[in-house]
């Protein structure tokens, strides 16, 4: 595992994808605390039904930008994830999170360029996120960005604690918008939701890198959020180790995982 782990998610590799690095700096000079608030307002509306499975299906089309580790289909990395919980006898619940935690990049199927949710432009969608309403901390990949986000030039959100009282806890901060938050949001307003606590933090948080791999904003956690890391890291090892070429086909698997997934989220759509 330990020479398996070197060559995931190493950015400096000098192959390293250009776009990768370009959706970082959009990424890191766009996402403000305004611009999160409106994001929330314009995506947040679940008045949209759609099955999960039908969710999956459209993942189907989109590549993720932000990931050096994988150019296939996103959908195949949902698939290869939740093999690799199920193959270490992990509970169903927690296969089922490894099957849809990037589910949320379906938000591009009515997303747009300016705010980087579309399938062109997807620093609004994907990647490494961060607080909002406080300083940027250098754990953050590609820190050199940090200074290009205009909320760093203002007095009130440039400091450790920004906007937030000293360990008012993760549940209180607002992240960087993209697919986390928002299946987050769109799964605990859905009436049928039976996925434990933890399968629910690891799908809010589990592209909270600066915290959960950085251990930054130190300030800004309560004492549960030490739970929470344990959860994320838990199941970070299969969002990230887990990546491999083998393709799989969505129907074959369909048998295995829709009896869980309406075991916890039921039989009816999901409003998006
Ligand atoms: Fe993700
Ligand atoms: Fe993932």
């Amino acid at each position: 595992m330990e020479t398996a782990k070197k060559e995931f998610r190493n950015y400096d590799k000098l192959d390293v994808d250009a776009a990768v690095r370009q959706h970082y700096k959009k990424m890191r000079q766009r996402q403000t605390l305004a611009y999160v608030q409106r994001m929330k307002k314009k995506y947040l509306t679940y008045n949209k039904p759609m099955n999960l499975w039908d969710a999956m299906e459209k993942l189907d089309a989109l590549i993720d930008v932000s990931d050096p580790d994988l150019d296939l289909p996103n959908v195949q990395h949902l698939i290869q994830s939740a093999e690799a919980i199920r193959a270490d006898n992990r509970p169903d619940w927690m296969q089922l999170v490894g099957l849809i935690h990037d589910l949320g990049k379906i938000m591009y199927l009515r997303g747009c360029d300016e705010d980087g949710t579309s399938q062109a432009e997807q620093w609004g969608l994907v990647g490494d996120i961060f607080v909002v309403g406080c300083a940027l901390p250098d754990t953050c990949v590609y820190p050199e960005f940090n200074a290009l986000n205009s909320d760093m030039q203002n007095p009130r959100y440039n400091t450790p604690l920004g906007i937030y009282e000293p360990a008012c806890g993760l549940d209180n901060l607002t992240l960087a918008w993209g697919h986390d938050e928002y299946l987050y949001q769109v799964l605990s307003h859905h009436k049928d939701n039976n996925i434990p606590k933890a399968g629910m933090v690891m799908i809010r948080y589990h592209s909270f890198y600066p915290w959960h791999t950085g251990g930054s904003y130190s300030e800004l956690l309560s004492d549960q959020d030490a739970q929470y890391k344990e959860w994320v890291n838990d199941f970070n090892r299969y969002d990230l180790y887990t990546k491999s070429n083998k393709v799989y086909k969505l129907e074959d698997i369909k048998d295995y995982y829709l009896p869980i997934a309406e075991k916890y989220l039921g039989k009816g759509p999901v409003y998006w």
